[in-house]
């Protein structure tokens, strides 16, 4: 076999691109990108998403997922358009044994600077307001890139994933408690989409 070197070139992007550095970055300035654009490219691992980890199958490996995103604007309102492609593994809540996730899609957040700018997005456009998700005290307007990611996936995966078709193995003394969607702890991230 050849021994051939990683295919991608060395890094020599534009200004504009962020990738030299691997992992994701937590904030993105938006005094310095939001009007020129920005991308961000490379692979995640989802053990770094802190509200994600919690939920994933620890005897199965997880593999990398490749994030695509990049911020620009429509109709003078910025979005953040992302690209997921890869996998992660869950518990099945029927049998307890792992079960991959897809979460591959296209995302896509219209980023609002307040209420009026509702009217120039589409009506099945996802959007939240900047003023509620800048929550960092800083001189500059930090947009909490990873966590913003990291809130699509939450809403992506399912509460109670499970296999096709599988059966349950664990043996039931009593009742089988009942699935309590109630207690979603992501609730919260759907209700703030799209609200006003
Ligand atoms: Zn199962």
């Amino acid at each position: 076999m050849s021994c051939t070197p990683e295919s991608k070139p060395s890094v020599l992007h534009a200004d504009n691109k962020a990738t030299a550095s691997n992992s994701i970055p937590e904030h993105i300035s938006l005094d310095k990108w939001a009007d020129t654009g920005f991308e961000w490219s490379g692979s995640v691992d989802p053990r770094i998403f802190d509200r994600l980890v919690s939920t994933l199958n620890t005897e199965h490996e997880q593999a990398m997922t490749q994030l695509d995103a990049e911020l620009y604007r429509r109709n003078n309102v910025l979005h953040l358009r992302f690209t997921l492609t890869g996998e992660v593994w869950l518990t099945c809540q029927r049998c307890l044994r792992p079960v991959a996730v897809d979460l591959s899609d296209d995302y896509d957040i219209a980023l609002l600077e307040d209420d009026s700018q509702a009217s120039l997005v589409d009506d099945d456009q996802d959007y939240l307001l900047l003023e509620e998700i800048i929550t960092e005290q800083s001189p500059e307007r930090l947009l909490p890139f990873k966590k913003l990611i990291e809130d699509e996936i939450l809403l992506k995966t399912p509460l109670a994933p499970k296999h096709d078709d599988c059966e349950m193995v664990v043996e039931q003394f009593g009742e089988i408690p009942e699935e309590e969607e109630s207690e979603n702890p992501f609730a919260a991230l759907a209700a703030l989409k799209g609200k006003l």
